[in-house]
């Protein structure tokens, strides 16, 4: 194979990195022959429609919202689970569409996010050294599963099938319909349970305002009920493309003869897996999905450029705009801190400016901010709202924008975060920190962000 050819497998010739090594390879050969054979799990079509959204993120027209768990756990494909994911990711949307008069794009951590990358592929605990966990795709938190085996490759597949198919029910059958405002209200939306009267007024506020709207339309006849943009959302799922096996077997040709990942829209590349000779990068440079970058303090401004020369070597653009837009191929997901973006983010922007290619910038206030509390880990609220506020307006002075954002987060009324309304405190993180991985948003923080995101649109 030459130099440029690209394949499926050619991520194979390359150094790997966070590679998993399995005892049995003929188990793990028959494992990929499976999943090779199984249907896909999404649709080029839809793929498609999620570039087109993010190319209107890159012109400003749309903003985009990315979120949920560090890590997904296959317990987590439960009927309530989901719901809740979903529920706030809708809620978050909907409080960004309205507060901040901008088209949502939503793309959820779900239905595939899996697999985690380690600083160190073992731990000692108790004297003993153990394989460390890896995500459930690879091995089990139990100290007696902690030996990476392919079947837990099938158990991803089906976990995400079964995930993808309830979230694809729940929408197809109005659960994210504004008609209905029972979907929408504070009982069956869980608002009761949000402590702080002001998040929970200015929630009530936007979906009562709604609710007028909609009859207003209603009375005045522009209210088609069968219409989509009313009745339901589209709503695309992500995971970082770190398993490259397994993400192989579901890389095919597309009816327009370029290669589509079918077993999520949207994927992206770790910070710790992101170098420009190595397999990771190699396997993404022949996607037609949209992809996202990780984006760190390590990322030099001339290594970020030529990461993009990789991944996106023909400067794609829509052939139905003007020179240079891009058609929402990559998203460049940043994730400094909030007492290091201020040093980075302005480089990154003036080189990528300067090599014409357009990518949507995404901020991951997540990353940079996780901090060791009463041995836990932690990130503080007011360090994630502070990482946020300074990238919209390091983007404006650099004449560029934030084109949306991205959380780690949860429905569920955890206490992994400190701060935000409800005034979480160290001493709190006992109550539920239920996290294996990293500290995500409860529900009421999710809100309080989204709020806080809408007040930079009006502004
Ligand atoms: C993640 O998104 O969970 C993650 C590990 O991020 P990063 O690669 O930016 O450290
Ligand atoms: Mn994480």
């Amino acid at each position: 194979m030459s130099q440029n050819e690209w394949a499926p497998d050619s991520w194979k010739t390359k150094k790997i990195v966070q590679d998993v090594i399995y005892e049995d390879q003929d188990k793990l050969n028959k494992v990929l022959g499976k999943l090779k054979r199984l249907p896909p799990l999404v649709s080029e079509a839809e793929i498609r429609r999620l570039r087109k959204q993010l190319a209107e993120v890159a012109e400003n027209k749309r903003f985009l919202l990315q979120g949920g768990d560090c890590a997904e756990l296959f317990d987590y494909c439960s009927q309530d689970q989901i719901e809740s994911k979903l529920k706030v990711l809708l809620q978050m949307s909907l409080i960004l569409t309205w507060g901040g008069r901008t088209s949502v794009v939503r793309i959820a951590r779900m239905a595939g996010q899996y697999a985690k990358p380690r600083s160190k592929p073992t731990e000692m605990i108790d004297g003993k050294e153990y394989h460390a966990f890896r995500g459930d795709n690879v091995n089990g938190i139990d100290l007696e599963d902690r030996i990476p085996d392919p079947e837990r490759l099938l158990g991803a597949y089906f976990h995400s099938a079964a995930t993808n198919n309830y979230v694809r029910l729940l929408l197809a059958g109005g659960f994210a319909d504004l008609h209905h405002p029972d979907s929408w209200n504070l009982d069956s939306w869980d608002l009761a349970h949000v402590r702080n009267p002001k998040i929970r007024n200015e929630y009530q506020g936007i979906v009562d305002r709604l609710h007028d709207a909609l009859d207003f339309m209603k009375t005045i006849g522009a209210d088609d009920e069968s219409q989509d943009s009313i009745s339901t959302v589209d709503m695309f799922m992500s995971h970082e493309g770190l398993l490259l096996d397994y993400e192989q077997q579901f890389t095919q040709q597309g009816s327009d003869k370029k290669y589509y990942n079918l077993g999520t829209h949207f994927l992206w590349i770790g910070d710790r897996t992101r170098q420009l000779d190595g397999a990771h990068v190699e396997y993404f440079r022949g996607l037609a999905n949209p992809v996202g970058v990780k984006v760190g303090p390590s990322m030099d401004p001339e290594e970020l450029v030529r990461v993009l020369d990789i991944l996106d070597p023909n400067f794609e653009t829509d052939a139905k705009s003007p020179p240079f837009t891009q058609s929402g191929k990559i998203t460049l997901i940043t994730r400094y801190g909030h007492d290091k973006i201020q040093k980075h983010l302005p480089g990154h922007i003036q080189a990528v400016k300067k090599s014409n290619h357009k990518v949507v910038w995404c901020c991951d206030p997540m990353h940079g901010n996780t901090e060791t509390v009463n041995s836990v880990k932690t990130r503080r609220f007011d360090n994630i709202a502070e990482e946020l506020g300074k990238a919209f307006r390091i983007h404006l002075q650099n004449d560029s924008s934030l084109g949306g954002v991205h959380f780690e987060l949860t429905g569920d009324h955890v206490t992994e975060a400190i701060g935000g309304s409800m005034e979480l405190s160290a001493d709190d993180l006992s109550t539920n920190y239920q996290t294996f991985c990293d500290p995500r948003l409860n529900y009421e923080q999710s809100l309080d962000i989204a709020f806080s995101i809408a007040k930079y649109f009006q502004d």
